[in-house]
This record gives structure tokens, sequence and C-alpha cells, in this order.
């Protein structure tokens, strides 16, 4: 039977399209109704994990309905035309002017930046202006530009997107390596480091392994003192891909953004702490001097030309207004008050962990509310953190369990990413299924009976 003369009061499960399996290689030679497809793509996601209970994402998992009408309502817009969706682009720029008073950019300062996909494009961007600056500079100062590659330095720390940036534009990435004492960048490293050759250093707000947070302002210390002998002087790019729109509600003083000279330009992922759905990053230099115009490219806008960075073109603009509707509708004070709360139930999981007696917790969300422990030394336990992920994933829990970084990979960590609809209650919940989970493990066998029992099971009509 043709799916095109069926009845639509048919029954769903009782069609032709739910006889098949979905095409996957070639597409089906008809159409079949709408109300199908939905319901068949809808099944097909059935058994995926449940985005709430994910502890592993820095990811928004939840957004108030009024919030995700308004996106769904203006997914057509094309965020680069700007002559066609002037509106949007305000909202865009009005984004922008936000985060850069967040960031406590200086009022003698021309500030200029963009929304991208998420923080990998936010720090390409940033990494392609130092890298053009860099090469402007040395130029200037006599340096032969192509007698060795570009350096760019970062903790061991990074993010893959560093990586991607190093390999894509010909960079050399040099790592400052962690160790037991120093689980972040060691400023005073940093010199040994850096040469004629160096594009700029990366401070990192909040490393993704352990959620704890360069020292940018003793890194700007050390730099300053650098710059005032180098040949070429040394920025600072700062990915706040989660600590950028975290710490600047709830740790005002804590000062690691424009306020230090050499910070030029700080990136962030609006679908972390800015609380969007995957699919916003910004970037942000202080001035225009620190975005070489080469990376400027025009497009039509009212009649005139408007500047644009990204290195995407075309993409739905309704991420930008999700991000519009959190600034209007949060505000300072709501920001503050969501993240104050997703910071004491990190804090109370941290807590709990550490209750157990089986774990050194090594981020107990002081700033981030972002929790890490590994497992102390025991002669007599015959588990891991893996196994404790498993037992979790029973409960629909997951919680990754991962090795740091090079020089400390023997080091096995679990983590847990708090969010905002990560509630007390939930979080109770799973602090009870964390410890069910550690007893079954303690008590785990093969058999789960003594091997001498003389006791059988289950009902067997001899009592
Ligand atoms: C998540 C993260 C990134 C990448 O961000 P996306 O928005 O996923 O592209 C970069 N740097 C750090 C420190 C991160 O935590």
């Amino acid at each position: 039977m043709n799916n095109q003369n069926l009845n639509y009061a048919a029954p769903i499960f009782g069609s032709d399209a739910e006889a098949q399996i979905l095409p996957q290689e070639y597409l089906n030679d008809s159409p079949i109704e709408p109300r199908l497809a939905y319901q068949l793509i809808k099944d097909e996601l059935l058994d995926e994990g449940n985005a709430r209970q994910n502890l592993a994402t820095f990811c928004q998992t939840y957004m108030e309905p009024e919030a995700t009408q308004i996106m769904s309502e203006t997914l057509e817009k094309n965020a680069i035309d700007k002559s066609e969706y002037p509106r949007t682009t305000e909202l865009e720029n009005s984004c922008v002017r936000i985060l850069a008073h967040l960031w406590n950019v200086p009022d003698s300062c021309k500030f200029i930046g963009t929304s991208t996909v998420g923080s990998s494009e936010a720090c390409m961007l940033g990494g392609l202006a130092m890298k053009f600056r860099w090469r402007t500079r040395a130029q200037q100062a006599g340096i032969d530009t192509n007698a060795k590659k570009p350096n760019l330095v970062i903790s061991s720390g990074y993010q893959v997107c560093w990586e991607k940036f190093c390999v894509y534009w010909d960079i050399e990435l040099r790592e400052v390596p962690m160790d037991e004492q120093h689980k972040s960048l060691d400023p005073a490293q940093i010199t040994k480091y850096i040469d004629d050759y160096t594009i700029g250093v990366v401070g990192i707000l909040g490393i993704t392994y352990t959620g704890m947070l360069d020292d940018i302002k003793g890194l700007d210390a050390v730099l300053e003192e650098y710059n005032k002998k180098a040949k070429v002087s040394v920025p600072i790019h700062v990915d706040g891909a989660s600590g950028g729109m975290f710490c600047p509600f709830l740790d005002p003083q804590l000062v690691w953004d424009f306020r230090l000279k050499n910070v030029v330009s700080i990136s962030t992922s609006g679908h972390k702490y800015g609380l969007v759905y995957p699919g916003i990053g910004w970037v942000i230099w202080k001035d225009e001097e620190f975005l070489p115009k080469e990376l400027i490219f025009s497009v039509s806008y009212l009649g005139g030309e408007l500047p644009t960075i990204a290195i995407n073109f075309s993409r739905s603009a309704s991420q930008i207004i999700g991000q519009y509707y959190n600034f209007l509708r949060f505000g300072f004070d709501g920001y503050k008050a969501i993240h104050q709360r997703t910071r004491d139930v990190a804090q109370f999981l941290a807590k709990g962990v550490e209750d157990t007696g089986y774990f050194e917790v090594i981020n107990k969300a002081e700033v981030l509310p972002i929790v890490c422990y590994k497992l102390k030394e025991s002669p007599t336990r015959k588990w891991q953190l893996n196994d404790l992920t498993d037992r979790l994933l029973m409960k629909g829990w997951q919680v990754p369990t991962y090795p740091l970084p090079k020089n400390l990979e023997h080091v096995m960590l679990q983590r847990y990413v708090c969010r905002a609809d990560f509630g007390m209650q939930m979080a109770h919940n799973f602090l009870q299924d964390f410890t069910m989970a550690i007893k079954e493990l303690d008590e785990a066998n093969i058999s789960f009976y003594p091997s001498q029992t003389k006791e059988g099971r289950g009902f067997n009509h001899s009592k």
C-alpha cells in the first residue's frame, strides 16, 4: 500500500511507514505523512540519555518555554543577512555591548566583538587576530617572520579547539605542563616558553578537565614585566568558555578580564553559563587595535556597510535571540541567583562525595560549580572509577571518568558539571544513588552468594 493513499485516520502504529526500517543510504521514493515522519524520528531518538541527568556536559540542557518559543519562531532569520534583519543585528550588537561591560572594558576603549557558533569559533578568531597582529609587529621589529613557526603558549589543560587552531593555522602549540601542585597554568613558568615568535598566551577561565581557573592576574603581571623589554609584546586571550558568563555574577572581585592591561580579547560560550541551548558563543576585543583590519569583512546593512568577523557565513539567528532573551529576562540579579543556587548544589555534592571517605576532592566548586575528585588509595578495594560510572548509568546518571592530560595522565578523575536545571532535590537523589552504587561495588562478587552456601533460592515445592 502506498503511504500517500493512507487515510489520515489510519493509526500511526498501523501505518506502512512503521513497518519499514528508516532510510540510511538512499532517499525513500515517496513522501510520508508529517505525523509519521515526526513519530519515527522521535522514536529513533528514544533510547538516548536523559540530558538533564548528564553531569558530563557544560552545555545548557534547559530553557524556559517562552525562550524556546521565541527561538523556534525565529529559526528562519539568517544572522549574516544584516540588511534583511536589522533589528536582529541590533540585538546581537546589544549582546556584545552587554558582555563587554560585564567584562569591565575601559571607557577609553573602542571594543568590537561578534557572536559565533560557540567558543571554538570564538577562540579561532581570537587566535587569528593574535597571529596577524604578531606578524605585523614582528616585521616592524625587524624579525624574520618566516624563519620559524609562530607559537601559542597555553597550559596542557587546554580544550581541543586550541589544538585545532594551531593545526589549521600552522602554529606551534607550546604546552606549559600541569603538575600535582599546579593543576592550572603556573605563571612563574611562562617566560621559559615565550620568545619573539609568540603570538600570545591563552589563560583559561575554567579548565575543562577540573573546572579550576588559571591565575590570569598573575599571568598579566609576569607578561607586564616581560613586555617592558620584549621586541614584540605578548598579549593574553582569555578562554572564558565556562567562567566568562559565571564569574562576573558571583565573583566580581576576581580580576581576570579587561581590567588587566595585557588581556586583549575574551571568548565565551553562550551555551554554557550563558544559559542558551547549544550553538552560540561570543568573542570581544578590548579595542579595535587588537583586531587586524585584514580579518574584517563588510556586509551591506541598511544601505551602508557593516563589519563581520565570523568564520561562518549563514546561520540561524535564533540562538542570538535566545541569548538576548536570557539577558532581558534574567538581568544581572537573575543570573546571579541562578548561578548561586547552582554553585550551592555543587558544593552540597562535593561535601557528599567527601563524606563517603572514599575520595580526594580536587575541586569543591569554590568558584565554578564543578566538582572533581579521585579515588583514595586502598589496598582492599577491588573497583575503579569506571565501575562507578557504569553503576551510576544504571540509574540514568552520566558521570565521566577520564585521565588528566600530559604529565598527570596517571590521575583518573570523575567530574560533575552542575547546571541551572540541576536542583537540590536532584542532587539529593543523585547522592543516594551514588552511595548505593558504592555499597554495591564494595559488596560485589561475580556470584552474589558465598561459595559454601547450603541454602537455595526461590520456591521449590519441597517446603
Ligand atoms: C567548552 C570549551 C571550549 C569549546 O567550546 P564550544 O562552545 O563547545 O565550542 C573551549 N574552551 C574551553 C575552556 C571549554 O570549556
